[in-house]
């Protein structure tokens, strides 16, 4: 039995310091019968952190859900910087905005409801950094059209590359061919310089990939 979501709770209040709005966010979106498939605490920071040490202003994330890593990435851009969040389920978009709002970023977020797919090529680049944390089948095509609305120094991550080891061999349901395929697609890229990590803690054993846009 490992400690790992222990060692999360501990390195939370102890570290990443999350806070009220939050953990209203997660609660939220508990209570609206949603996934607990967000980001960790931690993770989040993370993206938050990436977000001001590249000096992001504009930020793509594809796969809303209840806002709770869009809440994090708006805290790491400027008051004039913007993120924009695609989300296939309007009932999840309505929860994210009230918790973005609730959160007080609401005014720097847009969430476009719709497959990702119908929105992307709607949208005008370049975004200096892209989230991609939704359904895994589509990331092949989430990866190129990241590519395709980046600029040189574009950072790109994907959650979710690892799946408790499940990536490894060859079979495995659209999901994780999904996520093999984007991993490679990641290593080969022209135009891409990636790496990819695993990580442990209260959603147990998974991995995350960024890449840079040469
Ligand atoms: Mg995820």
């Amino acid at each position: 039995m490992s400690n790992w979501a222990e060692m999360d709770r501990y390195l939370n209040r102890t570290v990443v310091q999350p806070d009220d709005a939050l953990d209203a966010a997660v609660e939220n979106t508990r209570n609206a019968g949603m996934p607990a498939i967000e980001v960790t605490a931690g993770q989040g920071k993370f993206l938050m952190l990436l977000a001001r040490i590249h000096g992001a202003r504009r930020v793509l994330e594809i796969g809303t859900l209840g806002g709770f890593s869009t809440i994090w990435l708006a805290r790491g851009i400027p008051d004039d910087g913007t993120v924009e969040s695609c989300e296939f389920e309007p009932a999840h978009a309505e929860v994210a905005r009230r918790n973005l709002e609730g959160a007080g970023v609401g005014h720097k977020v847009t969430v476009h409801v719709g497959a990702a797919l119908d929105t992307l090529p709607t949208l005008t680049g370049p975004y200096d950094l892209f989230f991609i944390d939704a359904d895994k089948a589509n990331n092949p095509e989430y990866l190129e059209w990241a590519v395709k609305l980046s600029g040189p120094g574009s950072v790109i991550v994907l959650d979710n590359v690892v799946r408790g080891g499940a990536v490894l061999g060859e079979g495995g349901d659209d999901d994780v061919r999904g996520i093999r395929r984007a991993l490679e697609i990641l290593g080969t890229h022209p135009r891409l310089e990636a790496t990819a990590l695993q990580t442990v803690g209260s959603k147990d054993w998974d991995g995350f990939a960024v890449a840079v846009v040469n």
